[in-house]
């Protein structure tokens, strides 16, 4: 199952992957480091399932979910650009903020807050770049379902990726940061 943006497509090099995640983050903002991620290539080239991923991951609640809220929940984006890269998302399937009631704006703002906060004691991140791409055009992966992504960022951690090493590693890096913030967003 794959997650997030930027689309298929958009992207031909490992190189302009991680200037267009950069880019996507910072919503395009001159002069910003690109986040090198390589493995975002593996969500690039694989196949698309069938349906909506995120509604799939509101209903199943399984590996990945840090977080289930009454309208929104949290979950592990499995192609991050940082290490703890994790999405707030509505259960209802909506492209645009103005078809989100007020108690879903609600809880998703509380829930982005609920992630810094859980993201700021378990992995200690210098900063953070929070925010959501609408369109394909702005980079959006799955542009139906709308989400707001929460990358915590560490002074130098443009570089990280090349001490990572290979793509095959990711998922399992993935799975252990899940493991490792699951404590931090309380009970389910
Ligand atoms: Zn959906």
């Amino acid at each position: 199952m794959v997650l997030s943006f930027p689309a298929a497509g958009y992207i031909s090099t490992r190189r302009g992957a991680a200037r267009a995640a950069a880019e996507a983050v910072a919503g395009g903002e001159k002069g910003m480091k690109a986040i090198s991620a390589p493995w975002r290539m593996e969500y690039i080239k694989a196949e698309k399932p069938e349906g909506c991923v995120f509604c799939l991951d509101g209903e199943q609640a399984g590996d990945f979910v840090l977080k289930r809220g009454r309208r929104a929940f949290v979950m592990m984006n499995r192609y991050p650009y940082t290490a703890g890269h994790v999405m707030i998302i509505p259960y209802r399937h909506l492209s645009d903020p103005s078809q989100l009631t007020p108690e879903e704006r609600l809880e998703l703002f509380d829930l982005t807050a609920l992630a810094v906060s859980a993201l700021r004691e378990a992995m200690g991140p210098e900063g953070f770049n929070i925010g959501m791409n609408l369109g394909k055009a702005a980079g959006a992966g799955i542009e139906d379902h709308l989400h707001i992504h929460v990358v915590p960022r560490w002074t130098g951690d443009t570089n990280f990726v090349s001490v990572v090493g290979e793509v095959r590693v990711i998922p399992e890096a993935v799975s252990a940061t899940w493991e490792k913030l699951l404590p931090y967003f309380g009970k389910e």
